[in-house]
């Protein structure tokens, strides 16, 4: 018999382009994920089943073995840490940049700088590095309004087309990481104890991705 398996995939913009992927591989959910208020759904393989998680969820979701395998962002992996997850495979969907962004033309203070952002952990590993004094304020949304409202000099968030920073009067400073896209993780016990059920989704959303 097969193992039970869980994939934790996030809400939202990489929902949308992560289910034809898998669906590739034979998984489909069995209802609407976008329109139900379910949590849990049951997929066309028994098996399977699928949890609809907010992205920053999906790690500690995974790391714990609640869930086997996990679709979120490198940015929000980044940001977590990697322990007890594998991450066998990039799935070149939601590809975006982590940048440092101001207001337009906006001079930062040369002393201590107030940064907003939902990425703390990045944001300070990175001031640190250019050996900048910062004070970081952890935002949960709308990081763009912080410089215009000044409770920030600067911002750490994604940029993927520059439009809303655009639409803001702010502009992209310094590129934090380039190469940011959606990848799928697994915990590691699972990947030992379930691989004969894992190693073939992982050859499939592969292959899907190529
Ligand atoms: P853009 O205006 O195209 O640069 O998109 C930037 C806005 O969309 C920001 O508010 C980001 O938080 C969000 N965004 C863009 N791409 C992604 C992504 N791949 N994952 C999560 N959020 C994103």
């Amino acid at each position: 018999m097969s193992e039970n398996l869980i994939i934790a995939l996030s809400k939202g913009r990489i929902l949308k382009e992560t289910l034809p992927l898998l669906e590739v591989a034979g998984i489909a959910p069995l209802e609407d994920v976008t329109s139900s208020r379910k949590l849990i759904f049951d997929t066309t393989k028994e098996n399977i089943k699928m949890i609809i998680l907010r992205a920053t969820d999906v790690p500690s979701y995974v790391q714990y073995g609640a869930a086997d395998i996990g679709v979120t962002g490198k940015d929000v992996l980044m940001e977590h840490g990697a322990e007890g997850l594998y991450e066998p495979l990039d799935l070149k969907i939601a590809k975006c940049r982590l940048m440092t962004a101001a207001k337009k033309g906006a001079v930062s203070p040369s002393g201590r700088i107030k940064v907003a952002t939902k990425f703390v952990n990045l944001a300070k590993a990175y001031y640190a590095g250019q050996g900048i004094q910062t004070d970081i304020i952890k935002l949960y949304g709308a990081m763009e309004l912080a410089p215009l409202l000044n409770l920030a000099d600067e911002i750490v968030d994604i940029v993927d087309t520059g439009n809303t920073l655009k639409a803001n009067g702010l502009e992209p400073r310094e590129m934090i990481h380039a190469d940011i896209s959606t990848r799928l993780v697994v915990n590691r016990a699972s990947m030992k104890i379930k691989h004969l059920e894992i190693q073939p989704i992982i050859d499939q959303l592969e292959s899907a991705v190529k």
